[in-house]
């Protein structure tokens, strides 16, 4: 299927809007008009919805998301980076399994299985892309994926 990314990502944080204004934290979409990516859009909605709903849900209060676009000569770069708590450099290697997250008290506390990474991953693997972060603690964290041109 094609997909339009602007309005794609715009109603995937339409979604989540409810959620961002509960916790006070704006989302920006620095995306330009007109791209448009051939996808299977159930996986891609699923990477999509999963990096938004985390990069709120672990951001701090007042705190911001900003998703962006780059474009390569063979792949594109959708980007999803947050102002919240960072993830510890030693929980990094773990965080795409099944069922693992970082603090389990906190974690709990706002919910949600601990699956939503492990969704990314292996749904940015079928479409032949691949995943990478980088965070900071105190800072931060971004998600970035990247997909093939064809
Ligand atoms: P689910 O997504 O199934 O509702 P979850 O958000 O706990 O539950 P994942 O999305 O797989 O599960 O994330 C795993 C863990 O990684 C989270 O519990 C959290 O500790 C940490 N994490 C994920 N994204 C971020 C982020 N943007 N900033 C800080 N920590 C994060
Ligand atoms: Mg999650």
């Amino acid at each position: 299927t094609t997909v339009k990314l602007k309005p794609f990502i715009e109603k995937i944080v339409h979604d989540l809007s409810e959620f961002a204004e509960k916790r006070k934290i704006t989302v920006k979409v620095e995306i330009p008009d007109n791209i448009s990516i051939k996808i299977d859009e159930k996986m891609f909605h699923a990477i999509m919805k999963n990096l938004i709903d985390n990069a709120i849900k672990y951001n701090k209060e007042g705190g911001s998301v900003e998703i962006a676009f780059k474009e390569y000569t063979n792949e594109i770069e959708i980007s999803v980076c947050d102002t919240g708590q960072g993830i510890p450099c030693s929980h990094i290697p773990f965080i795409f399994e099944r069922f693992y997250r970082v603090e389990r008290s906190r974690s709990r506390k706002l919910g949600g299985t601990g699956l939503g990474l492990s969704i990314v991953k292996l749904a940015t693997e079928r479409l032949k892309g691949k995943v990478e972060l980088e965070s900071e603690e105190g800072k931060g964290t971004c998600f970035r994926i990247y997909l093939p041109k064809c």
